[in-house]
Parts: C-alpha cells; sequence; structure tokens
C-alpha cells in the first residue's frame, strides 16, 4: 500500500452497494492506504453510520463529522464525536447546508473545538455558489491560524486560480482537486506541491482516475510522492494524530 486519498464519502454508488467491506476492496486494488472519511451529508444517521461502520477499521479510515451549524445540537455532538468516535476533523458544506463559508458566528463555534483538539477542517469550496468561494474560506481560515483548512474541489470550474492564490499565501490552507480539471490540477500541483492533496470524491468517480490525473499533473516522481500520499502523511504528522 502506498497511496493516500483525502476526500471519501461512504455512500452507495447509484445501485452498487458500497459499504465499508466493499471500500476496502477497491482501495485494497487500486492501493490506497488511508483516507479521509465522511458521510455524503451532515445527517444524524449518516455521521452515526459512518462512525458504526468503520470500527475495527481505524488504520485505514480517519473519520470526518459532516456538520449542519444551524443544526441546534451540532457543537455538542461534534465535542462526542470527536472525544468518544475518534473523529480528526470537521467536513463542512455551505452549498448544500445553504450558509456563506465566512460566517464566523456560525463556524466558530465548531473551529473551536477544532482549535481546541488540532483537528483539520474540508470545506467544500466551488464557484457554483455565491457562498463557498476561495476567498471567503481564506477568511474563516484567517480567523483560525492553528487550524489546517482543505479546500475541496479547490474553487471548482471558475475559482480554481483564487484558490491556488489563498493556498500560497495562508500556511493553514491546502487544496484537494477532486472533480477539478486537469488544466487546473496542473497549475496547483506546479504552485503548491507540499499542499495539494488526492482526492477522489468517491462514490461519484474512481480511485484510478484520480491516480491517473495526478501522474498527468505531476512534472515528476517526487512531486507525485507527495500528492499521492506524502502530503496527506505529513499533515497527520503535523496535526499530531496516532494513527
Ligand atoms: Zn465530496
Amino acid at each position: 500500500m502506498k497511496y493516500m486519498d483525502a476526500h471519501v464519502h461512504l455512500k452507495n454508488r447509484n445501485d452498487e452497494v458500497l459499504d465499508v467491506n466493499a471500500l476496502l476492496k477497491e482501495m485494497d486494488s487500486a492501493e490506497i492506504e488511508k483516507v479521509f472519511l465522511m458521510p455524503a451529508t451532515s445527517k444524524l444517521e449518516d455521521n452515526e453510520m459512518m462512525l458504526e461502520a468503520i470500527k475495527g477499521h481505524e488504520d485505514r479510515f480517519i473519520p470526518f463529522a459532516f456538520m449542519n451549524p444551524y443544526h441546534p445540537d451540532c457543537v455538542e455532538r461534534f465535542r462526542r464525536y470527536v472525544c468518544e468516535n475518534g473523529v480528526k476533523g470537521l467536513k463542512l458544506h455551505p452549498v448544500i447546508d445553504a450558509y456563506p463559508a465566512d460566517r464566523a458566528y456560525m463556524l466558530d463555534p465548531l473551529l473551536t473545538i477544532c482549535d481546541e483538539y488540532h483537528l483539520h477542517c474540508i470545506m467544500h469550496c466551488t464557484s457554483d455558489a455565491p457562498n463557498s468561494s476561495p476567498l471567503q474560506a481564506e477568511r474563516t481560515a484567517r480567523r483560525w491560524p492553528k487550524v489546517t483548512f482543505q479546500l475541496a474541489h479547490m474553487g471548482g470550474c471558475w475559482l480554481a486560480d483564487d484558490a491556488i492564490k489563498v493556498c500560497l499565501r495562508n500556511d493553514n490552507i491546502y487544496l484537494d482537486g477532486s472533480t477539478v480539471s486537469l488544466s487546473a490540477v496542473k497549475r496547483a500541483v506546479k504552485a503548491c506541491p507540499d499542499k495539494f492533496l488526492m482526492g477522489t470524491d468517491i462514490p461519484f468517480y474512481h480511485f484510478e482516475m484520480e491516480k491517473l490525473k495526478m501522474r498527468l499533473a505531476a512534472d515528476d516522481e517526487c512531486t507525485l510522492d507527495k500528492i499521492m500520499g506524502g502530503n496527506m502523511q505529513a499533515l497527520i504528522e503535523e496535526r499530531g494524530w496516532q494513527i
């Protein structure tokens, strides 16, 4: 095993069951050692199902709780997931859950917990809505310098260059290239080779597709090793997680 994937959801793929065992099989055949795993929605049942399903596989799945800051019990629940279930980070989706990525009073209670426990925040960041841009994500990341932020989809179709800029000027911002064009990924890998993370967005794509994209995007083996796992391992070590 040698690769790591920073963006995987536990969710069936259309009519195909993609439970933990099926996912492990796909990971094994693609030589994926570890993944950042999150549910597909912020629903309570999706989070609880994922945390139950990965028991015994903590060496392969690094769990992220998908929280909606509108849920009245989200702060207590997130703290419980971190303290009792080994959750290592927070997944935020400003588009699906309908809030601006820089709405401090909504996000601060959750990010306080990330700050306290040295966690990582994966924030959906695309150009298909006016509330999830890289510049909005940057405003939040700057308020929490000790929390690392992963801009999932790195600005989407139209804002990849903004995502690259904010990654370059903020030590705590990382990029994942899931669903992003090869040309944008190439620019990101060239500009930020130490903070780019391979992300497949399973179940919507396949590991082999993303591995090929990484091979086409990297100019040399050293960069390829970083983006396909080295950077994620370095992030895990920087966060101080025992995995
Ligand atoms: Zn995703």
